[in-house]
């Protein structure tokens, strides 16, 4: 009897699915969820701001994302931040750099209405599971940007161009390793990335859970 009680206060709703779990993911899901991972990631790492993603931004990790933020399940952030930290220590990209790792903040009004930035959420999983300095507010988000969906690429750039103050907290002599949530156009990443550049820090490249672009061929 006692075993089943325990069993039962242990487990709790799967965020994905509301059935019974002790893991964070019901054993289904994270299998669903799975087979969205890249095998290929390291392709994506090239260009001015490198990216090195967990998975396609499709379907179950679509809903999942979407789940984690407008649902409030900040522990699918965690979860995937280690998912995204085993990605990373596989596709060896970073030769041993020195990093720190940075969020790409939310606008203070947006924060203040969800109650967490997912970014900072995954990221601060990331350090933990490879022992790396997280700094929250290096980059601080300047205004509110107009949802994204509805707009041109043109239209996204100059929306983006002054998204991005630099915060505090950085060291000059550690590369730079972003962390967002999704990548989709690479407009967001760069925009991160010329505030810090302007202010004289290096940055290595982005890492995401999901990457909403076409894999490269
Ligand atoms: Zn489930």
């Amino acid at each position: 009897m006692w075993r089943s009680l325990a069993a039962v206060l242990f487990q709790q709703p799967c965020p994905c699915c509301g059935r019974l779990s002790r893991q964070p993911l019901c054993p289904s899901c994270e299998r669903r969820l799975r087979t969205w991972e890249l095998r290929d990631r390291r392709s994506y790492w090239r260009g001015s701001v490198p990216l090195l993603p967990w998975g396609s931004y499709r379907q179950d990790l679509k809903r999942a994302i979407a789940t984690l933020k407008y649902h409030a399940h900040p522990e699918l952030g965690t979860l995937f931040g280690e998912w995204l930290a085993v990605a990373w220590l596989e596709s060896q990209v970073s030769h041993n750099l020195p990093l720190q790792v940075v969020p790409i903040p939310l606008h203070a009004d947006k924060l203040k209405a969800r109650g967490f930035n997912q970014a900072e959420i995954i990221a601060a999983s990331f350090c933990r599971a490879l022992e790396l300095p997280l700094v929250p507010h290096a980059l601080v988000r300047q205004r509110a940007t107009q949802s994204m969906f509805q707009l041109t690429v043109a239209e996204r750039v100059a929306n983006l161009e002054q998204a991005f103050v630099l915060g505090r907290g950085l060291r000059k002599q550690c590369w730079v390793l972003l962390c967002d949530d999704i990548y989709t156009t690479g407009t967001t990443a760069r925009a991160a990335a010329e505030t810090l550049r302007a202010a004289g820090h290096r940055v290595l490249g982005i890492v995401t859970v999901a990457v909403a672009l076409p894999e490269p061929h």
